[in-house]
């Protein structure tokens, strides 16, 4: 069966058990994910786009991945394929733009009349990045820039969306306690739906994110061997960072959610990352990607910790492009997320002519900084 069509038997389950005074909630929670895909693809298939979102349109526009997934079904469609990753350059070169460093991008946004531009960036350091990505990045000659906790190459960070992941492919039900919920994981679809209700009950909640850890400990999820599994060594960091392509980044040093975390915890964690970094590396390192990045996970206090800590530029997950105006944001740069499994070409063009970050902002914030 089509994993369209067992979407659907799941959607009508999950109605069927919703007592009826909360049908209308749940409704609405499936209608506005609906509303955005048929928005695009209707835009995509007029052609419009480009036309009607121009004033979303920067001249950068930076571009975050995470894993390259040869099997993105088997990992719960979390990554992207390497074919996606090969979309992705050839619709952004489509657009007229070429796929450049930071520190270039970063020029061109100062020049009048420096030429549009994308920056690649993945997060976290997973080995597929070296195994599957580069092949792609190689071929055409794209830059990118890796964005690495230490806590993830020494393997002592709380990697609980690899735990979260890891105990979805194994069970069939699970009983998540501390959210009061009861998943039946029959098939791929239920198994990435219950994913993505746990990830959105956590939110940027780092006391929720923690919660899960007697659910790993109870059912034998070793959170170490998972990140060893999935993340670079230092010693791989190391090999693929003197790689012509290769920029290194920081991504703090325990990847919680920062802005769960003291002002001076908050600091130490970014400082510790950038001095593991650079004394492993040899090199400085220059620009930070904030862990998840949304506007609840970090914002104005973390912008002022990054200029502090010296970094010329860093990237948060709000949605939109890189333009001139930028240049006095350099610390909270917008950043959109094409790196997953269920993208559509009208989800990818969206992104890419603006019309993603006009549906996310309203009509009246073009350019994303504080928001
Ligand atoms: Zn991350």
């Amino acid at each position: 069966m089509s994993y369209f069509l067992k979407n659907i038997r799941r959607v009508c389950r999950e109605i069927s058990q919703t007592p009826s005074g909360e049908r209308m909630g749940l409704l609405g929670r499936y209608a506005r994910p609906k509303m955005t895909r048929l928005t695009e693809e209707a835009v995509f298939r007029s052609k419009m786009g480009s036309i009607l979102f121009k004033r979303y349109r920067g001249k950068g526009i930076a571009l975050m991945f995470h894993e390259v997934q040869r099997d993105v079904d088997a990992e719960l469609r979390t990554g992207c394929a390497p074919e996606q990753l090969e979309r992705v350059i050839l619709a952004v070169r489509r657009q007229g733009r070429d796929i450049v460093t930071v520190d270039e991008g970063l020029q061109r946004l100062a020049d009048p009349g420096g030429k549009p531009f994308a920056l690649l960036t993945f997060d976290d350091g997973y080995r597929d990045n070296v195994e599957n990505a580069l092949p792609v990045l190689e071929k055409y000659n794209a830059p990118i820039t890796l964005f690495v906790p230490d806590g993830l190459l020494e393997r002592s960070a709380y990697a609980w969306w690899l735990g979260l992941r890891e105990l979805l492919k194994q069970r069939s039900t699970l009983h998540v306690a501390p959210m009061q919920a009861e998943f039946g994981l029959y098939d791929l679809p239920s198994k990435t739906s219950a994913l993505r209700q746990i990830t959105s009950w956590i939110g940027t909640s780092q006391v929720r994110a923690e919660a899960l850890g007697s659910l790993f400990a109870n059912n034998e999820i070793d959170l170490p061997e998972l990140i060893e599994r999935y993340v670079m060594s230092p010693k791989d960091l190391k090999a693929v960072a003197r790689h012509s392509l290769v920029t290194i980044g920081a991504h703090t040093s325990s990847h919680r959610f920062l802005s769960n975390l003291k002002e001076e915890e908050c600091e130490a964690d970014i400082r510790k990352n950038k001095q593991y970094l650079e004394a492993l590396l040899g090199q400085d390192i220059n620009y930070l990607a904030y862990p998840y990045g949304t506007e609840t996970a970090c914002g104005q206090r973390e912008e002022d910790i990054a200029a502090r800590l010296g970094f010329k530029a860093s990237f948060t997950t709000r949605p939109g492009q890189l333009f001139h105006a930028h240049l006095d944001h350099l610390q909270l740069l917008p950043r959109i997320d094409v790196g997953y499994a269920p993208q559509s070409a009208s989800a990818l063009d969206a992104r890419l002519t603006g019309l993603h970050r006009r549906m996310q902002a309203g009509a009246s914030k073009p350019v994303a900084t504080l928001s």
